[in-house]
């Protein structure tokens, strides 16, 4: 008994464990060690920074986020795109979203130039995963990268609140998560900004996957109004979406701020979709 009694063997300066604690670790490492943690979207194994990516995702995401974007409507641009802060896309048009930043591009340029091809960027893949297959653990990492991308906005010390496009409650009852607001709550809490209820969906429409630019537009149409008692008195708003394509969504949620009495609309979004090539397929994955 009296070994029981015993102080447990100190060397200087480590610590000591419990024998509950030091039981916990070798579960951990023997867990690790038969099951090593798996990158996120490919299943390799990662290597000390790029956890909890493989080194080739994570350099693939990190090009991804360097992608150079219209600071206007984010779109993917290439050199010498860009003038008076527009991109050809853009600039004839006079939109509801003053400025937009997002985290990258939904695709990326076909190595094969194989046109017909759905090449969906590393970042796209990722935010498939979250959305549709329970992956949740993306969500920390994509709503920083977002709060990165926002902290770093020209325009953001204008912002006063945040607003998330709203989702109808019908959806709620048939998606698992509904990213726009739990990238809204990672982005509110980074940047200490407050979040805005001002905004309600009224009609649920259908889901704007699988539909054309025309038939976006119409579907959201009505979609969205201003909260009742909500006053909006010159405020400028930063709207948060996870995916811009046609952009009808987050333009209609701005016609209505900016109506209802906003001042100026920012937009945020973690990836654009580049329809310069517009097959079916653009609109059906995401
Ligand atoms: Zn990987
Ligand atoms: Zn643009």
């Amino acid at each position: 008994m009296t070994i029981l009694n015993r102080k447990p063997f100190r060397t200087v300066g480590a610590p000591v464990s419990t024998p509950v604690q030091t039981v916990r670790r070798l579960v951990r490492t023997t867990v690790d060690l038969l099951f090593p943690p798996r990158c996120i979207l490919c299943g390799g194994l990662p290597e000390g920074e790029t956890a909890p990516f493989c080194p080739g995702c994570a350099t693939l995401l990190e090009r991804e986020r360097r992608q150079p974007a219209c600071p206007t409507c984010a779109a993917t641009v290439g050199p010498f795109e860009i003038s008076d802060e527009r991109c050809r896309k853009c600039r004839n048009r006079r939109p509801w979203i003053a400025k937009t930043v997002r985290v990258g591009p939904y695709r990326v340029e076909a190595n094969n130039g194989d046109r017909e091809r759905d090449n969906v960027s590393t970042l796209g893949r990722l935010l498939r995963s979250y959305k549709y297959s329970g992956r949740e653990e993306s969500g920390p990492i994509l709503g920083g990268w977002l709060a990165q991308v926002v902290a770093g906005a020209p325009w953001l010390d204008r912002v006063e609140a945040i607003v998330a496009v709203p989702t109808h409650w019908k959806h709620r009852l048939t998606r698992p998560l509904y990213a726009a607001e739990t990238l809204t709550a990672i982005v509110v809490k980074r940047t200490g900004l407050p979040q805005a209820q001002v905004l309600t969906r009224v009609k649920a429409g259908r889901h704007q996957m699988g539909l054309s630019y025309t038939d976006r537009s119409d579907n959201v149409r009505g979609a969205f109004a201003i909260r009742r008692g909500a006053t909006l008195n010159d405020a400028r708003l930063l709207l948060i979406d996870d995916v811009k394509t046609t952009g009808a969504t987050i333009n209609e949620c701005a016609k209505v701020l900016r109506r209802g009495g906003a001042a100026e609309v920012y937009a945020a979004v973690v990836v654009t979709v580049d329809l310069d090539r517009p097959t079916s397929r653009v609109f059906s994955s995401i």
